[in-house]
């Protein structure tokens, strides 16, 4: 089997294809799915979808760096409530967005702390956004790992040096369709990493691997994807398919 690790599949987009989707998941062998939060408007899709597929779709909790705006400490509150009312299995995802909107870069960056502290407190990995970000989002952990910090860098598309830092602080890097973009660049990265460290992801509805590109994205690509890392790394499919769903398993604590 295969397990995405990153998918904003509860988006009101799916809802009502819901059962189709992870009827047509399971036929291609993609049966466990983490969801990242983004905001306090996306909690009950999140917490609705996990309800309805408890065996596959699995919770996570935090604020999306692109969401931190000025009344960031009230999100923060609500948002940290929740982990009183169930159980999740990572916090995420949370980060840094030096992309889309730069007015709030130092209340990013605190959100990302908060958050991070609250990891260590409640023994939880997190799920990392480090968009135009990286060396910011891999500095802020180094910065916080005490041994008991462990996570994933969701989206990885960075270079061979920036994947070299976040193995050696213990981290996932999660691959997903923009590996397969035609030159994207990302062979050499791919190829330089430990089997130990890589799990698979889709970011759906963002991000659809090539040739679907462009098109709304679900988990339903994730083998493209993992195709994608066999053939740049000489693995078989299997192979690619039984570690990075080992690890998966690690990152989450199963
Ligand atoms: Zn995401």
């Amino acid at each position: 089997m295969y397990v995405d690790t990153h998918a904003h599949i509860y988006l009101d987009e799916f809802r009502e294809h819901w059962d189709q989707l992870i009827s047509d998941c399971a036929d291609v062998e993609v049966k466990k799915i983490y969801l990242p939060n983004i905001d306090e408007t996306s909690i009950d899709q999140v917490h609705d979808l996990a309800d309805k597929f408890p065996l596959v779709c699995k919770p996570m909790m935090g604020l999306h760096p692109c969401y931190v705006k000025g009344n960031y400490k009230d999100q923060l509150k609500l948002i940290k409530e929740q982990f009183a009312q169930r159980q999740y299995s990572a916090i995420g995802e949370i980060g840094i967005d030096l992309h889309w909107d730069l007015s709030f870069v130092k209340e990013q960056e605190q959100a990302f702390q908060a958050q991070i502290e609250w990891a260590i407190d409640l023994k939880l990995p997190i799920a990392i956004h480090s968009r135009k970000s990286l060396d910011e989002t891999i500095s802020a952990v180094e910065k916080n790992q005490n041994g008991q910090l462990s996570g994933v860098f969701h989206c990885f598309n960075g270079t061979v040096e920036q994947a070299k830092r976040i193995i050696d602080l213990g981290f996932f890097v999660g691959l997903g369709g923009v590996i397969t973009f035609k030159n994207a660049g990302l062979e050499e990265m791919v190829k330089s990493l430990p089997q130990e460290n890589i799990v698979l992801e889709t970011d759906a509805p963002y991000l659809a691997p090539h040739p679907n590109r462009g098109k709304p994205n679900t988990p339903v690509y994730l083998p493209i994807i993992a195709e994608k890392v066999a053939s740049f790394r000489s693995e078989s499919i299997d192979d690619v398919k039984d570690y990075t769903t080992k690890n998966a398993n690690l990152l989450f604590g199963i």
